[in-house]
């Protein structure tokens, strides 16, 4: 059973199919496409190039699917999802409109006995969680929610027929992606836009561009080279990390470096230098060039120093990547509020009191992110070994093997989970490598006579200080993010991905399943497998 018809599931019922296994999936949503079927906000686009954030396990459907940007849009990538489905014939193994609310381990039959949401149980041996790692969406508790009589809608529940905003009097509580893409939309056609800002961020502008034919030529004549390149390297991008150190070179040479990362927009920016993400003063150096284009943007400067980021290094949380969000607040209709010196108080029927202020509203955005990598398997009623809920067994910060299992859940996968590096990187690439592996790991068992797998609790504890230490030699701890689980409150403080590299991860996964899948216990079911 696969939960989630995102990419992830997608994928991993095409898999698992063609090797021949039994395979249903269950899908919260009414279609597939999972993130990008949600996130539906105006301005949605992804921040990895369209060329590279798609599925390379196809030679045909690579060669085929015409992207027409170079960050593609909401809409053109669910299209994308929706045409894998189709081509492939997917949809029939998919029951949508389904959650899955529980799943229980039986002991006595090895065999996952799971209840959805719709009080059908179905019983099955292997157990792929697809649900997403930023899919959990997060309202924070603000006193008075319940009470607002205006629209409400957070950015991952995004109304399907969408929110016309017209003449309106719009707020937006967050300053994330999500806020930072959705921001300059609604500002285009609202009344008055009020943006409650809590942290001011780091945001790269994306230069997003059409795709040329001749760009879409190049890169399909060499499809197969670049994917494997984007595989094998540290951050599943195919642009290369300057391996320079940004203290070696002088003033002006990398003043002209920074400038032209960011002429070439997004995510390439951290890598003007080898040690913008491992050395603190290197890093302050490409955060003060970005810090600069903001104060060159925003004309007001009161304004401009409001949404200059000054309290954790450039990159230690997720960089954003924007089309005009600084330049909006230069409009007479956008108001920025930094809450950190006004605190939202409370929110009433009308709209939201910060700092002693009330904001008329007739719209509120949310766009306060998520329980990332941890949330949507905590928030099912998992039952390993025991009894044990998932959520107990993660309480003081998730522990993994690999990213992909937890001991005491036997055949459970948990795809791009929490000590994979899979949100440091391109979704797709993680996704397909995740997937290959269970695969290969249950053809094996099966040509094996094997039908239970389960991390040992000693490789799941050597991985888990191997992640933690990994991420010791880049500047991820010095932020409160959701990498960290610092956005939820309660939630454990630990660092969930991991930030050894992709090819370096890729390398060690597939040397346990060449090791006879060391770390982990094959076995036999004590019963037959499930109708
Ligand atoms: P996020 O990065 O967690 O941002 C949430 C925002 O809400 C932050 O500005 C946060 O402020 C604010 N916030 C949360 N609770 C608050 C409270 N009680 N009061 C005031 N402000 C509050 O979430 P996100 O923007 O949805 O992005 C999450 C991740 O999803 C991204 O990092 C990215 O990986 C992915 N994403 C990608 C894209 C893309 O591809 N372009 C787009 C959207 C999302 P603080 O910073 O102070 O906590």
């Amino acid at each position: 059973m696969v939960v989630g018809a995102g990419f992830g599931g997608m994928y991993a019922l095409y898999d698992l199919r063609r090797r021949g296994f039994t395979v249903r999936v269950f899908e919260r949503g009414s279609g597939v496409g999972g993130t990008w079927f949600w996130n539906r906000y105006p301005g949605a686009r992804c921040d990895i190039e369209s060329m590279e954030y798609s599925y390379s396990f196809d030679e045909d459907l690579q060669q085929e699917w015409t992207w027409s940007q170079r960050y593609p849009t909401q809409p053109e990538i669910l299209a994308y999802a929706e045409h894998v489905a189709d081509r492939f014939d997917l949809r029939r193994h998919i029951t949508f409109g389904t959650g899955v609310g529980a799943a229980a381990y039986d002991e006595g039959t090895d065999v996952w006995r799971v209840t959805t949401d719709t009080g059908e149980e179905v019983d099955a041996r292997f157990l792929v969680l697809a649900t997403g790692v930023l899919s959990a969406t997060r309202v924070p508790e603000f006193p008075g929610l319940e009470r607002f009589r205006g629209q409400l809608h957070h950015t991952a529940r995004w109304p399907v027929d969408g929110v016309d905003v017209t003449g309106k009097r719009v707020g937006v509580i967050g300053t994330g992606s999500s806020g930072i893409q959705v921001v300059p939309q609604l500002a285009a056609d609202a009344a008055r836009l009020t943006v409650f800002q809590r942290t001011a961020n780091y945001s790269i502008s994306a230069e997003n561009d059409r795709l040329t034919e001749e760009q879409i030529r190049d890169v399909r004549a060499d499809y197969p080279a670049i994917r494997e390149k984007a595989r094998r390297s540290f951050t599943g991008s195919t642009v290369p990390i300057n391996r320079q150190s940004a203290l070696a070179v002088p003033e002006d040479e990398r003043r002209a470096q920074f400038e032209a990362r960011w002429k070439l927009g997004g995510f390439p920016f951290l890598g003007s230098y080898d040690d913008v993400m491992r050395d603190l003063d290197a890093n302050e150096l490409a955060a003060e060039f970005v810090r600069d284009k903001i104060r060159s943007i925003v004309r007001d400067p009161a304004v401009a120093e409001l949404l200059t980021p000054d309290d954790h290094p450039i990159g230690s949380k997720r960089i954003c990547v924007d089309t005009g969000y600084f330049a909006t607040f230069n409009r007479s209709n956008v108001r920025l509020v930094s809450v950190r010196e006004r605190p939202i108080e409370e929110i009433t029927e009308t709209g939201l009191r910060a700092g002693g202020e009330h904001h008329e509203l007739d719209v509120l955005v949310l766009a306060t992110g998520f329980d990332a990598m941890t949330g949507s398997f905590t928030r099912i009623d998992i039952r390993g070994r025991g009894g044990q809920t998932l959520a107990a067994k993660w309480a003081d910060g998730a522990r993994t093997y690999l990213g992909v299992q937890t001991a005491g859940f036997p055949n459970l996968f948990t795809l791009t989970g929490p000590g994979s590096p899979a949100v440091l990187c391109n979704m797709f690439l993680a996704i397909e490598q995740h997937v290959d592996w269970v695969g290969r790991a249950l053809s094996t068992m099966r040509e094996e006579g094997h039908d239970v797998i389960e991390a040992t609790v000693e490789a799941e504890e050597q991985w888990t200080t191997h992640v933690d230490e990994a991420a010791d030699g880049t500047l991820y701890k010095h932020a409160n993010s959701w990498y960290v689980g610092s956005n939820v409150p309660g939630k454990a403080r630990v660092f969930l991905p991991y930030a050894g590299g992709v090819g370096r991860y890729r390398k060690i996964c597939d040397s346990v399943a060449e090791d006879g899948y060391r770390g982990f216990v094959l076995g036999r079911a004590r019963a037959g497998t499930p109708a």
